[in-house]
This record gives structure tokens, sequence and C-alpha cells, in this order.
């Protein structure tokens, strides 16, 4: 993977609009046992995920950058 390309995404703003707070996601790690868990309907920004290896619940947060992010509940 050439390193510029990379770099490139990182700094285009115009990338990261196909990736915005909009995104859905199938799947998640858990912030507090770390295990990765398939959710069969897809789930984004606002959404509640509970973990189902270690029974935490988490809400969803997607950030402008279609980065997921998980707050403990
Ligand atoms: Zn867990």
């Amino acid at each position: 993977m050439p390193v510029d390309n990379y770099e490139d995404d990182s700094d285009n703003k115009d990338d990261a609009g196909s990736a915005g707070p909009n995104r859905k996601f199938s799947d998640f790690d858990c912030p507090g046992c770390s295990a990765n868990n398939p959710v069969g309907d897809s789930f984004g920004d606002g959404d509640e995920l509970t973990c189902h290896y270690c029974g935490s619940n988490f809400a969803v947060k997607v950030t402008d950058e279609g980065r997921l992010k998980l707050k403990e509940m």
C-alpha cells in the first residue's frame, strides 16, 4: 500500500464524505472486554448495543469522519 495515498486520505475532506456520520456498521469490538460482536442488523449513530460476552451496554456515536465510538451506559 503506497504511503502517499494513505496520507492523502486522512487529509482529504472529499474522501471523508463517503463515510460520514450516517455510516452503518455490522459489527463492533467491545471496549470493555475486546470481544468482536457481529450485529445482525446494521447499526449507526444513536443506536444501543449490548456486548454478548460481558453484557455491557453501549450508546453508539458515529463521528463526522465516520468513526465508531461506543459510550458505556
Ligand atoms: Zn464485552
